[in-house]
């Protein structure tokens, strides 16, 4: 029987605070305490601030607590997930890590600081090592972890197999969902019936974020895995899972068969077996062409899994295929629950 841990959730009340809300409701080792928000809603009951965006109610023991302010997280849990905006969240997750907080954030601000780790626990749970580095870099008593951006999130699950053939080259364009810009998001005028070519900063996060997810830890540092990824990143009117179409070139000339056999057979790094929010399986490969399909298949393994599919050859680079995965469950909220579980396992939350 694990012990509970007491846990907080920083901008509780948009998009994805709302996914911690009802996840740690249900979980078996954290108990949500505390939430905030911005000044708007803080000192007032959760209940009343929250544009709840959920058929099922808001969880009791989270509905009337007092929302928190975000910039003084006093008498707050030591572990502490972060669902805050990009434009406060650097300052706030540093504040609240040399506070003492663990810290384990969906924000992109500390994501690519070379002594923060940027898990994804299938893949490299090794770098939680670096939060030995970082408090020797930053002589604070807390630590920042942190989870991908949507969409790498959800490529990256689908790549680490490929690294066993020499994973070199990857171009990958993003059909993305409605909920990963946030409550109230994208204007329904601009969004209905269209695609928008460009989401401010996601193509960067895409390509630098995955040589470092991919990447092997030496010790002390994360050497980047040798691949050059481009990406072209787009908004179209899905309410919630996001689809990246991919091509990559392998160093090794593997059939076919043999890239789909390894996403297929793709179990994730030991640790994470057996952990509460690990899916059965991290990626599923479909052979029929009509999927995957965000309305079908964005909630395999409860959003965990992310779903593969069409695996091809591709006349330009070698290989292609379509994947599809949850953006606030597997790439935000339960990628961070999933996070805090490694970490717990490891004695790292105490
Ligand atoms: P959101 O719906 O806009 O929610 C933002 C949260 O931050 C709200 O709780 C909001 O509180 C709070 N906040 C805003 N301004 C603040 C301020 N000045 N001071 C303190 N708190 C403030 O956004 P989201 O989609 O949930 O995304 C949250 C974070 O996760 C972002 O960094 C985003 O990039 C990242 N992320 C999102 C997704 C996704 O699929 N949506 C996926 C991966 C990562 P109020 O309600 O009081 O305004």
């Amino acid at each position: 029987m694990h012990p509970h841990t007491d846990v907080g959730v920083l901008g509780a009340t948009g998009v994805v605070g709302q996914q911690f809300v009802r996840r740690l409701a249900a979980h078996p080792w954290f108990r949500l305490r505390w939430v905030s928000a911005s000044e708007r809603s803080e000192g007032k009951r959760y209940r009343d601030v929250v544009s709840w965006r959920w058929p099922s109610p808001i969880p009791p023991a989270v509905a009337d607590l007092i929302v928190a302010g975000t910039s003084a997280p006093a008498g707050a849990p030591r572990v502490l997930f972060s669902a805050l905006d990009a434009a406060v969240a650097g300052d706030v997750e540093a504040a609240a890590a040399r506070a003492g907080h663990v810290v384990i954030s969906n924000a992109r601000n500390h994501r690519m600081a070379p002594d923060v780790p940027l898990l994804v626990p299938e893949i490299n749970p090794s770098h939680t090592a670096l939060i030995d580095t970082q408090r020797r870099a930053r002589a604070w008593p807390g630590a920042i972890v942190t989870n991908p951006n949507c969409s790498t999130a959800i490529l990256d699950l689908a790549l680490a197999p490929l690294r066993a053939f020499g994973l070199e080259l990857v171009t990958v364009t993003t059909m993305q969902a409605l909920s990963g810009a946030g409550y109230p998001g994208v204007p329904s005028l601009e969004i209905l019936g269209n695609v928008i070519p460009f989401i401010a900063g996601e193509e960067p996060k895409v390509e630098t974020e995955t040589p470092k997810i991919l990447g092997s830890f030496d010790g002390s540092c994360v050497v980047d895995h040798p691949v050059v990824v481009s990406a072209q990143t787009t908004r179209v009117p899905v309410a919630n899972g996001h689809t990246v179409l991919v091509s990559v070139r392998l160093t090794e000339r593997p059939s076919v068969a043999a890239v789909r056999d390894a996403m297929a057979r793709f179990a994730g790094a030991d640790p994470v077996a057996g952990l509460p929010s690990a899916p059965a399986a991290p990626l599923v490969c479909f052979d029929d062409d009509n999927r995957p399909q965000p309305a079908l298949d964005a909630g395999l393994g409860d959003g965990m899994t992310v779903a593969v599919g069409r695996v091809r050859a591709c006349p330009v680079l070698g290989f292609k295929f379509v994947a599809l995965g949850d953006n606030t469950v597997r790439g935000a909220a339960g990628a961070a629950i999933l996070n805090a579980e490694l970490l717990a396992v490891e004695g790292r939350l105490a």
